[in-house]
């Protein structure tokens, strides 16, 4: 059984494929629902809120506006379906958004926001490489006292593992890649900001760092075109199963995943 080929890849879509093809398949291509995720929702609420921080004067950007801001995401998660979903009673409610002040908490000791000289926030970006169009959402561009683009991107889980590392960053550099293609010009400085646990990995972007992405994401791209026309989505286990919403037809699981699109429902368009 052959799938329409998808048009379009963002770096967390190139990941999801390399990681496991047939969960690329099931959400990517077939796209199933998958029940939204409590730690998914709520660093979105926490990039809404330091969004909102960052529409604020340099001056105005104190902790107490900065959890004023929080206060204000929290009202438009409150009002979310998906939220609702998540189904938390009282007291997870609570809990959930006293780990989001918490993060936005420890944001405030990793830089001055006051300091930040931001010209973008939740940047879309797009660029086509061959036939295929790369996009991808940038937290915050700002530039640096030289006048260079830095990107930053919030990450509200942990940081990877150190051999990990270099992947994560490729993610970045990703963006490195948009901001050269529809800006004219390539980031200074990459840096991912785990509010998690405080730390900052930064990275400087070269031209090769760049030609890389591009050719790694085209042997991606040329593997998801022939995944699509054989059909072939192999299942890749690994500590990932444990969170997949596809599990029940995976046949790693004992599952057929034919039977997906049936029981969950596609909204996948025909080539
Ligand atoms: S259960 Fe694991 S192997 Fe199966 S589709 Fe999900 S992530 Fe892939």
């Amino acid at each position: 059984m052959g799938f329409p080929v998808p048009n379009s890849l963002s770096p967390s879509r190139v990941d999801a494929f390399t990681s496991c093809p047939l969960q690329f398949r099931f959400a990517s291509i077939e796209k199933l629902p998958e029940p939204p995720g409590a730690a998914a929702m709520k660093g979105s609420m926490v990039h809404r809120a330091l969004e909102l921080l960052f529409c604020l004067p340099p001056v105005e950007r104190t902790t107490s506006n900065a959890h004023g801001c929080l206060d204000d995401a929290v009202a438009e998660y409150l009002l979310d379906p998906e939220f609702a979903l998540l189904e938390l009673d009282e007291a997870a409610v609570a809990a959930f958004i006293a780990d989001a002040s918490t993060l936005v908490d420890n944001y405030l000791t990793m830089e001055d926001p006051t300091a930040i000289r931001e010209i973008g926030l939740e940047l879309r970006l797009e660029a086509p490489v061959g036939d295929l169009s790369l996009r991808g959402i940038i937290d915050r561009l700002e530039l640096d006292a030289a006048g260079g683009l830095i990107v930053t991107d919030y990450k509200t889980g942990r940081p990877p593992m150190r051999d990990r590392e270099q992947g994560k960053l490729g993610g970045v550099n990703f963006y490195a890649f948009l901001c050269q293609a529809v800006l004219g010009r390539r980031p200074a400085k990459v840096r991912l900001m785990y509010l998690r646990t405080g730390e900052t990995i930064e990275s400087t972007p070269s031209e090769q760092s760049v030609t890389f992405l591009t050719k790694r994401t085209t042997a991606v791209w040329n593997a998801v075109e022939r995944a699509c026309s054989s059909g072939d989505f192999r299942p890749r286990p690994s500590g990932l199963c444990n969170h997949c919403a596809f599990q029940a037809f995976c046949p790693s699981f004992g599952g057929n995943p034919d039977l997906a699109a049936a029981a969950l429902g596609s909204t996948m368009v025909a080539a």
